[in-house]
Parts: C-alpha cells; structure tokens; sequence
C-alpha cells in the first residue's frame, strides 16, 4: 500500500527522532571510548619500549661479563709471563716477555674501559626503564577509572539503547527504501545529524536559512516531499503559521 507524502514525511520525523534520542546517548557516553583506547595504545607502547630497555640491559650485561673473562684471561697470561720472566736465559727473551705483559696490560686497560662504558650504558637504561614505568602506572590508573566510568555509563544507557535501536529498525521498515536511503545519507553528511527537520520561524530548523513564505505553503500542503534549498534536509512541516520570512536572516 503506497503511503500519503504526509504519512511519509511522518514515518521519516519519528525516525528522525529516535536517531536522535540515539545519538544524545552517543554523546553522554562521549569520547570515552576513544579515550580507553587511547590509553590502552599508550600502555601497549610503554610495554614494547620497557621490553626493548630489558633487551638491551641485556646485551650489555653480556658484554659485561665478555670483559671480565677476557680481563680474567690477560690477568693469567701475565702471571703466566711473569714466572717465564724469571727462566729467561737472556736480555733479548726477557724484552720479548716484557713487551707481552705489556701487551697484556693494555688489553686488560682496554675492557675495563669498554665494561665501564656498558656499565654507564645499563644505568642510563635503569634510569629510562624507571621514567617509563612511572608514566606507564599512570596510564594504568588513569584506563582504571576510565573503564569504570565507561562500564558505568554504558550500563545505564544500554538497555535504553537497546531498546532504541529496536524501535528505530522498526521504523525504518515503515520507510522506502529509495527515501530511506536519501535520509541515511543527508543524516550522514549533517554535522547535528539531522536529516529531517521543521521550518520554524520562517527558517530552516537545520541550517536556519529563510524559507520564503510560498515554499512554507508548500511545505505545509505536503503535496511532495520538499528539502531545504541551502542544506539539502527534508522539511516535515512547519511549526505553527507561516510566517514572512524574516529579513537579514540567515547563515
Ligand atoms: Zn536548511
């Protein structure tokens, strides 16, 4: 059974409305979502860079303890060359051992130094691992209490929610589906996220541009469906008389 404009224009306001009560609930729950998952971006980020400091403290222990071994090792040699040094049976053998012991000290000068250096390196990572951490526990308190304010709002908006979105899908069934999807998609492109609105005093109630007295008449006959000129919304009606359009009117 084909509907009457009027009872078209009717069906798309009631529509209009629920989307709306749907969308005030959107709004309560605000951004906090987003937020939640913001902060759980962020913690996952502290993670991988705390996990990447361990990993390096790692690499330079290793380093470490290669340094020791290897000062251990010339640390032999040299006690090694000095008990040779004392069955020299000339000048020129015990210049070649000295020259070795020699060899040797520098060796051990030089992963002393190295091990120093990695030791200075880990605690600059300790120090990295303890900055981030602190604002890692942060985020963590801060998803704490946004969660439960979160599971606190979206529990006593869901049922209404629920029930809204139910009766909304009943009353798009109601609807063309050519007229419906023209209301999706003027919906979709309207910041306030009305698709349907009413003339009210002289102007659109979308996007308040006057809509001259005859279009008001025309409106109200509800002969055709009629969109506002400047926003592209479906007029339902228009509130009370129509007025003269006011002048100097309009953004
Ligand atoms: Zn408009």
């Amino acid at each position: 059974m084909e509907l009457t404009i009027a009872q078209k224009l009717d069906a798309l306001l009631k529509l209009q409305s629920l989307d709306s009560q749907l969308d005030e609930l959107i709004k309560i729950r605000g951004g906090l979502p987003e937020e939640v998952r913001d902060l759980e971006d962020d913690i996952a980020g502290f993670e991988t860079r705390i996990g990447k400091f361990q990993a390096e403290i790692k690499t330079l222990e290793e380093e470490i303890e290669r340094n020791r071994v290897a000062k251990k090792d010339a640390e032999k040699l040299i006690t090694k060359y000095k008990d040779q040094q004392m069955n020299v049976r000339n000048n020129r053998e015990f210049d070649a051992i000295s020259k070795e012991i020699e060899l040797q000290s520098l060796e051990i000068e030089l992963v002393e130094k190295r091990a120093n250096e990695a030791q200075f390196r880990v605690r600059g990572k300790e120090e990295e691992i303890k900055t981030t951490t602190a604002a890692l526990n942060e985020r963590k308190e801060d998803l704490k209490a946004k969660k439960q304010e979160l599971d606190q709002i979206t529990s006593e908006s869901q049922e209404e929610e629920k029930e809204l979105i139910k009766q909304r899908d009943e009353q798009a069934t109601t609807i063309e589906a050519r007229l419906l999807n023209s209301y999706k998609k003027i919906r979709g492109n309207a910041l306030n996220g009305l698709a349907v609105v009413m003339v009210k005093r002289g102007a659109c109630g979308g996007c308040f541009n006057v809509v001259p007295p005859q279009r008001q008449a025309d409106i109200k006959d509800k002969k055709k469906i009629i969109v506002c000129e400047h926003c592209g919304r479906i007029f339902a009606d228009v509130e009370g008389v129509p007025e003269p359009a006011p002048t100097g009117r309009g953004r």
